[in-house]
């Protein structure tokens, strides 16, 4: 084992069932780090209506600083109230960051029987414009106008990130996404940044489908699919749908990534129908930490927890309820401390 390493990381706990996830997240990575030498100095704050009550921000100011300092942030939910209210937290913070690329890998863990078995693709969304960037106003009164945005440079970023990901990893086959029949320019230049990109990748194969229709096709064959090229919106939407090819959103992670900082935060939101019961499947979130230490160059702690994972999984014996178990959070958790434990003994 190589001297310690620490890594400094900004922890937002989140709320519903965001104490929950990460609370077992956390313990599950220390007992990891411990066994291969890595340490973690967890900086953690609140968000959202927390933080509110707390601070009087809903994203205090040392909250900024420290992602800044740590450039890497693991994150549960935060609710984002509906019809109203404060700004989502989760949107506030990828546009300040300029977190561009939402990367969801939506990969079927071994063992687990769902409708779709042996699924492997991703989701490379656009992460900081279209509708969410949440311009809207009142016309006249009955009158709403919100502001889709679609750039050049925001197009051509995300085309980039998901061929050179392509080119890196293997993967064949790139779908950009899009509605261009009917928004003609905003989709449209979309689709001509990913064109001009698709042009310098010859080895990787590249294709366009209309978003409904692609949903269609995903239900069909989701097979046909390798890397899905999204904007905003329709990368949002086209998650919770591939999430129940691999057994729900209690499993999907997912990377928010930009030049200098990166936030690591599961596909889910925070639940509340089955918050604060010992219900909630810490999966999703986990396997955005497993995604969070390959960023930080921790391979082998990262094999180590997706092997654990993947052990609990093939076994089947401690799953929680989403996925066809009957078992809590917690021992879910103590499932995947055992089976780390395990695997080292036996090496
Ligand atoms: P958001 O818009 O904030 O992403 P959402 O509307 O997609 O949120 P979620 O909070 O993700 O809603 O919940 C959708 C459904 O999935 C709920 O029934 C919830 O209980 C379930 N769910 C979400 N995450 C998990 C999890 N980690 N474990 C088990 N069930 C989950």
């Amino acid at each position: 084992m190589a001297g310690k390493r620490t890594h400094r990381i900004t922890l937002i706990p989140g709320d519903g069932i965001g104490p929950e996830v990460s609370g077992a997240v956390v313990k599950i990575l220390e007992a990891a780090g411990a066994a291969t030498g890595v340490g973690f100095e967890w900086h953690q704050f609140a968000a959202g209506a927390d933080a509110f009550a707390q601070t009087g921000e809903y994203i205090p100011k040392a909250l900024y600083e420290s992602i800044e300092q740590n450039k890497v942030a693991l994150k549960g939910p935060v609710t984002t109230p509906v019809g109203g209210g404060f700004a989502s937290i989760n949107v506030t913070l990828r546009q300040k960051f300029e977190l561009y690329a939402n990367f969801r890998p939506v990969k079927s863990l071994p063992g687990l029987k769902t409708k779709y078995p042996d699924i492997d693709l991703i989701i490379v969304r656009e992460n900081t414009e279209d509708l969410y960037a949440g311009l809207e106003h009142v016309i006249v009164p009955g009158v709403v106008q919100s502001l889709k945005i679609i750039t050049d440079k925001g197009s051509t970023r995300i085309a980039q990130f998901a061929f050179d990901y392509a080119k890196k990893h293997g993967r064949k086959k790139i779908h950009s996404i899009h509605k261009a029949n009917i928004m003609k320019l905003s989709d449209g230049l979309f689709l001509n940044c990913c064109r001009k990109v698709a042009a310098e990748f010859p080895s990787v194969e590249y294709k366009e489908h209309i978003v409904d229709n692609t949903c269609m096709q995903l239900v069909l064959n989701p097979y046909q699919y390798d890397i899905l090229l999204t904007e905003n919106l329709y990368g949002d939407i086209l998650s919770d749908l591939c999430s129940a090819f691999v057994g729900g959103l209690g499993l999907v992670p997912g990377a928010n990534l930009g030049a200098e900082c990166a936030i690591f935060e599961a596909v889910h939101g925070s639940a509340p129908d089955i918050a604060g019961k010992d219900m909630a499947n810490p999966t999703a979130l986990l396997q955005s930490a497993v995604l969070m230490l390959h960023h930080l160059n921790e391979a082998e702690t990262a094999e180590r927890v997706q092997g654990a994972i993947e052990r609990v999984y093939r076994e089947g014996k401690v799953l929680t309820r989403d996925v066809g178990g009957s078992s809590g959070t917690k021992a879910f958790a103590d499932a995947v401390l055992a089976a780390m434990e395990s695997a080292g003994a036996a090496k």
